[in-house]
C-alpha cells in the first residue's frame, strides 16, 4: 500500500512526487513511456517568474529571450526588447528528467512503461490497474493525482469532468539559417485566432510551431513551407508532433482520494497554452494538500476540496482575463489585426508595454489591462467599432470554431 500514487512523469507529476517523498511518504510513479519527456510536444518556454520559483529549470536552459519578433499577416514586423532576460527557452526532455532524478532522490518510486488503465477510488483506497510488459497489476495507495496531461480518460471515469474548450498544437525541429529571437506569426492563413512560432533552441536550430483548432498538421506544413520560401529554415521535410491544449480548467479538480493537477486539470495560461508554470504552482498547492491529509489521514472529498480552492484562488483571475482576451481574438480578422499592429506601432506600445513594471510572460492579465490603456480610449472605441462591424466578414468561420482531431 502506497501513501501516494501519480499517474504520468511529466513535470506536475514528478513535483508532486518530489515534494511528498521529500516528506517522508512512500511514493509511485506511473508512466507509459519508457523514457522520461521523449514523447513530450513542447516548445520549453518559460517566464522569468517560473524560473525563479523553480529552480530546477536551471538545469535545463538552452537559451535566454529577452526580445522577440511579431509578424502581421501582411509580413509587417513589430519588435520588442525588454532591458533583461523576461524567458527561457528550456529543453523539455531535461527539464522532465530532472524533476523525475529529483523524485527519485528524495526516494520515489518510479515505474517506466507502465500505463495506469483504470483507476477507483473506493472507501478504503485507491484500486489502480496498471499496464506493464503485457501484464495487468493491480496497485493500491491512499490517494491519488492525475498528471497525466490532457485527454486522458482516468478523470472522466473518477466523475471528475472532462476536458471543455481545447485547441491542438503542432511542431517541428528545424535547421534554421541563424535565426536568433523568438519570432511569432498571426493571421488566418497562419494560424486563425492563435499563432505560429519559431524559437530558436541553438544557433541553427528552432522549434516551429503553431496552435490551431482544426487542420493543425496541414496548417504547420504550410507554414514551414512559408518559412523555406523566406529562407529562414533550410527544410520543410520534418517530423511533426502533436499535443492537445486545454483552454479552460476541469470544473472539479479534486475528489474523494484524488486530484487533478497539470494539464490533466486544465491549469494552462489560455492566451499561449503554456502549461509548465501553472502547472508546477497548482503542484506546490496538490503537494501541501495531499500532505496535511495524509497526517490527519483524511481523504474525503471535502479534505481534498482545499486543492481545488487554493490554486483556483492563484489563478482564476488570470485565467479569466487569459480566456476573455482569447475570446476577443479569435474573433478578430486580418484587417483587424492589422489596424492593432499599425496602432501600436505608431503609438510606440511595444517599447512602452516592454519598459511597463507590468509586463510579465507569466502573467497576461496585467499585460492586457496596461495594454488597453496604452491603446487608448478612442484606439478602443475604434477596435471595438470595427470588431462590430466587421463581426459578419470575420475570417475565423464561427461555425467551424469546434475543435477537430489534426
Ligand atoms: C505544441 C505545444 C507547445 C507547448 N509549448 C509550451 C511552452 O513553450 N511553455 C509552456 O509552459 N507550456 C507549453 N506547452 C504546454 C506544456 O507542454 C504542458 O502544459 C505541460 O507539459 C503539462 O505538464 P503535465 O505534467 O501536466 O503533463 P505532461 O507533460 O503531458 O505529462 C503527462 C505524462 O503522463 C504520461 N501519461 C499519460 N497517461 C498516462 C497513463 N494512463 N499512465 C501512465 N502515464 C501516463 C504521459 O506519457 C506524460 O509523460 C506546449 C504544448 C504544446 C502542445
Amino acid at each position: 500500500m502506497y501513501d501516494v500514487l501519480v499517474v504520468g512523469a511529466g513535470p506536475t507529476g514528478s513535483y508532486v512526487a518530489s515534494r511528498l517523498a521529500a516528506a517522508g511518504r512512500k511514493v509511485v510513479v506511473f508512466e507509459q513511456n519508457h523514457r522520461i519527456g521523449k514523447a513530450t510536444c513542447c516548445t520549453g518556454i518559460v517566464g522569468k517568474d517560473c524560473f525563479d520559483a523553480f529552480p530546477v529549470c536551471s538545469t535545463a536552459v538552452l537559451r535566454e529571450a529577452r526580445s522577440a519578433r511579431f509578424f502581421a499577416p501582411s509580413g509587417r514586423c513589430l519588435r520588442v526588447e525588454a532591458a533583461t532576460t523576461q524567458a527561457y527557452i528550456l529543453d523539455r526532455l531535461a527539464l522532465d528528467a530532472a524533476l523525475a532524478r529529483s523524485a527519485q532522490e528524495q526516494g520515489a518510486e518510479y515505474w517506466l512503461g507502465s500505463r495506469v488503465t483504470d483507476i477507483v477510488a473506493a472507501d478504503d483506497s485507491i484500486h489502480a490497474r496498471v499496464a506493464v510488459n503485457g501484464r495487468s497489476l493491480n496497485v493500491r495507495a491512499k490517494t491519488a493525482v492525475i498528471a497525466c496531461g490532457f485527454g486522458s480518460r482516468l478523470s472522466r471515469n473518477l466523475g471528475l469532468g472532462a476536458h471543455g474548450d481545447f485547441a491542438m498544437g503542432a511542431q517541428s525541429q528545424v535547421e534554421t539559417n541563424g535565426t536568433q529571437e523568438v519570432e511569432v506569426y498571426f493571421g488566418s492563413r497562419t494560424a486563425p485566432g492563435f499563432f505560429a512560432w519559431v524559437v530558436p533552441t541553438s544557433d541553427n536550430r528552432a522549434l516551429a510551431g503553431l496552435l490551431s483548432r482544426q487542420h493543425t498538421g496541414a496548417r504547420l506544413r504550410c507554414f514551414l513551407r512559408s518559412l523555406v520560401e523566406q529562407g529562414k529554415v533550410a527544410s520543410c521535410q520534418a517530423t511533426i508532433s502533436f499535443g492537445g491544449v486545454p483552454l479552460e480548467p476541469a470544473h472539479r479538480t479534486s475528489g474523494h482520494r484524488v486530484l487533478l493537477v497539470g494539464d490533466a486539470a486544465g491549469q494552462v495560461k489560455p492566451t499561449t497554452g503554456g502549461g509548465i508554470y501553472y502547472g508546477l504552482l497548482s503542484a506546490q498547492v496538490a503537494a501541501d494538500t495531499l500532505e496535511e491529509a495524509l497526517r490527519r489521514n483524511d481523504f474525503t472529498a471535502t479534505a481534498l476540496a482545499r486543492y481545488d480552492r487554493g490554486w483556483r484562488a492563484m489563478l482564476s483571475a488570470e485565467l479569466k482575463a487569459g480566456r476573455r482576451a482569447r475570446w476577443f481574438f479569435e474573433r478578430l480578422n486580418d484587417r483587424q489585426i492589422e489596424w492593432l499592429f499599425e496602432t501600436a506601432e505608431s503609438r510606440r506600445i511595444p517599447e512602452r508595454l516592454a519598459q511597463s513594471p507590468d509586463f510579465c510572460f507569466d502573467r497576461h492579465g496585467r499585460v492586457i489591462r496596461r495594454g488597453a490603456r496604452l491603446l487608448g480610449l478612442e484606439g478602443i472605441l475604434g477596435l471595438l467599432w470595427s470588431f462590430v462591424r466587421n463581426l459578419p466578414l470575420n475570417q475565423v468561420e464561427r461555425g467551424k470554431l469546434r475543435p477537430a482531431a489534426p
